[in-house]
């Protein structure tokens, strides 16, 4: 039984690697773009010059932009939505996000953030549009042919709003003048679904790749940071120039940055005139660039944002054998924005932690290489990052040089904690837990902006979707389960997967089906639980009996302890799997038994051993399935 499908596994795997690429067809841009930003004002303005091509199999009547920064306007839908929220209490306080809360009511007309369409032309012909709030509609002059290319030429005017969230001027917290994500007027994407012209309430962005060459005029202070090349390094400065070039001295009070992002469905940038930057080279990898707000005489400050640079050295070599090769020649942490938020080539982060550091960095793969639409897949984005970042910080905090960096008694407790199980990820099961027991909880399925609460958002996007990972690990094994994650790298990056293509590419990879998971963890909120319900012996043998108690199935590891010391693994797949996974741990011997079918509230096995041979007996050992009630799992003996 098990050679036979240790056969069957290996012909599998030779089979994924000749699977064609998928061909999903996506729509392209090109953006080219030139503003000029006025730091007295906070304004700018700019002209758009946007290449559209119409890779769909429809003729388009009509495309829909993104014009953000109308959000940060009082009684606007991410305003009113907050300030919804805040009526709501979660253990004693208001559900909103404590940098949104009621602050939009509150901005000054010149602290309000707004993007004004001046004017719009496609193929040189003026097109009607109008604006509501957060999105600008087009109805087409003349439809978009499918497989055809347009232009559209767009004047526009913005005004940086007060920072209040993500993007945004002077946020008091770092000091940084303009952290400018969502700045410009960015068309809406259109796939197999349609069009997503989805209003900016509170989060989650899904673009249309492409190529951006942006040109931002600005007073010749400030130091820019951002997504892309910067093509005149050594008439810019800033540490950009080639070593030993001498900058010329800039005429006039401004100069004009220019960066080119290949390949990106959004572009970002940040400008402060304190910043100071740091450069490392990866070996045979990309240029890391720290960009942050110099404090005078503040050497922790420095020694962390030095301490971010350096371990963006060192795990790299990991995260690219664990989840795929970072595919830019640069990768920038920009101090900046109100926490941390991803872009594409680029994070803005409001202060050193290598945590976020790692976290953002990893939506470089989960969302800016598989761009995953984030409002309905945001426990992909956020879950499978989060995933990620606990593996990066397993491995960086295990490495001898950062490990040198702590006392003994520091490392004790770090190790203990390590040593707890379950062995990864187990901030993410106590969160998981915790919002259960709240009866908050709702499911990953729902809209990122449709949650009742942020509580709920939050736990299911990086928890619960973390949890995807973790215990899809369990189901067909975290080998299999990793070369999972390198598969879909391979098969879908730069390609807006969506959940059934995961799905999919995890069952080719394992040869277990695993709809049955997606559909229960997904789209409902039920839970899992296995209890030991009984044992007793019957002709020398023994018998023990499970109860499934909670409404979710998974397959079960049930570990035997004897009164020898010996272990032994009994195996039960579960039906819907048709298919098992592989020995794990093969220091215990296994026995694979007879699927559960999860009709049936309870399950018998036979052990070849009497009864007074018993020691123990432990549903899930690794504690890697997220049971909500452990009590009922372990039986010990006592003889
Ligand atoms: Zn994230």
């Amino acid at each position: 039984m098990r050679s036979l499908s240790f056969i069957l596994a290996i012909s599998l795997l030779s089979s994924i690697t000749s699977n064609a690429q998928p061909d999903r067809w996506q729509q392209h841009v090109k953006y080219t773009m030139d503003v000029n930003m006025d730091v007295n004002t906070n304004r700018f303005s700019g002209k758009q010059k946007l290449e559209y091509t119409n890779n769909s199999p429809d003729t388009l009547f009509k495309v829909f932009y993104h014009l953000y920064w109308n959000a940060f306007q009082p009684n606007s839908m991410m305003d009113t939505r907050s300030r919804e929220l805040g009526k709501i209490k979660v253990n004693g306080r208001p559900d909103w996000d404590g940098r949104v809360k009621d602050r939009i009511l509150n901005l000054k007309p010149d602290e309000v953030g707004y993007q004004k369409v001046l004017s719009l032309k496609m193929d040189g012909v003026a097109q009607n549009y109008q604006v509501d709030e957060t999105i600008l509609e087009v109805k087409l002059s003349k439809p978009i042919l499918p497989h055809s290319k347009v232009v559209f030429d767009m004047d526009f005017e913005a005004q940086v709003p007060l920072q209040v969230r993500r993007s945004g001027r002077d946020n008091p917290q770092t000091g940084v003048r303009y952290s400018m994500s969502q700045w410009y007027p960015k068309i809406s994407e259109y796939d197999y679904e349609g069009w997503h012209p989805t209003p900016y309430v509170a989060r989650e962005f899904y673009g249309v790749w492409g190529d951006y060459d942006v040109k931002i005029t600005i007073d010749k202070s400030y130091m820019l940071a951002g997504s892309g090349y910067l093509q005149n390094p050594n008439l810019i400065g800033f540490g950009y120039e080639t070593p030993g070039t001498k900058v010329p001295e800039v005429k006039g009070n401004t100069i004009t940055w220019n960066f080119i992002a290949p390949n990106v469905h959004d572009f970002v940038w940040a400008a402060d005139p304190q910043f100071h930057h740091l450069v490392r080279t990866v070996p045979n990898g990309p240029t890391i660039n720290v960009v942050y707000k110099y404090k005078e005489g503040d050497q922790k400050n420095e020694d962390a944002w030095k301490e971010v640079a350096d371990a963006a050295v060192i795990v790299l070599p990991f995260i690219e054998k664990k989840f795929g090769k970072y595919p830019y020649k640069q990768y920038s942490f920009i101090q900046g924005g109100d926490g941390g938020m991803e872009y594409p080539m680029a994070t803005l982060i409001s202060g050193p932690g290598v945590g976020t550091a790692f976290h953002e960095w990893m939506h470089s793969w989960f969302q800016g290489m598989f761009g995953t639409n984030e409002s309905m897949y945001a426990w992909i984005d956020e879950g499978f990052t989060e995933f990620a970042t606990d593996e990066v910080e397993d491995f960086y905090y295990s490495q001898p040089s950062v490990r040198a960096k702590y006392d003994a008694s520091r490392l004790k407790v770090m190790d203990s904690v390590a040593a707890l199980l379950p062995l990864k990820h187990r901030g993410n099961y106590q969160n998981y837990f915790y919002v259960v027991k709240s009866g908050l909880e709702e499911p990953l399925t729902t809209h990122a902006d449709h949650f009742n609460t942020n509580l709920a958002y939050s736990i299911a996007a990086y928890s619960k979707g973390c949890l995807f990972l973790s215990q899809l690990g369990y189901i067909i094994g975290e080998d299999t389960r990793d070369k999972v994650l390198l598969e879909y790298y391979r098969l879908w990056k730069f390609k807006h997967p969506n959940a059934n293509d995961f799905v999919q590419v995890a069952e080719k990879v394992s040869g277990v089906k695993l709809d049955w998971y997606k559909e229960w963890w997904t789209a409902t909120t039920k839970t899992i639980d296995y209890g030991i319900d009984s044992l007793w012996e019957e002709d020398g043998k023994t018998k023990i009996r499970l109860r499934m108690v909670g409404k979710m199935p998974m397959p079960l590891d049930v570990q035997i302890e004897y009164r020898n010391g010996d272990k032994e693994i009994i195996y039960i797949p579960q039906y819907l799997m048709f298919g098992e996974k592989p020995v794990e741990d093969k220091s215990i011997p296994r026995t694979t038994v007879e699927p559960w079918k999860w009709t049936h509230p309870t399950y018998v096995f036979e052990l070849k051993h009497k009864i007074i041979d018993l020691k123990a007996a432990e549903i899930d050992p690794t504690q890697r399935m997220a049971d909500v009630d452990r009590k009922n799992n372990r039986l010990e003996l006592s003889w």
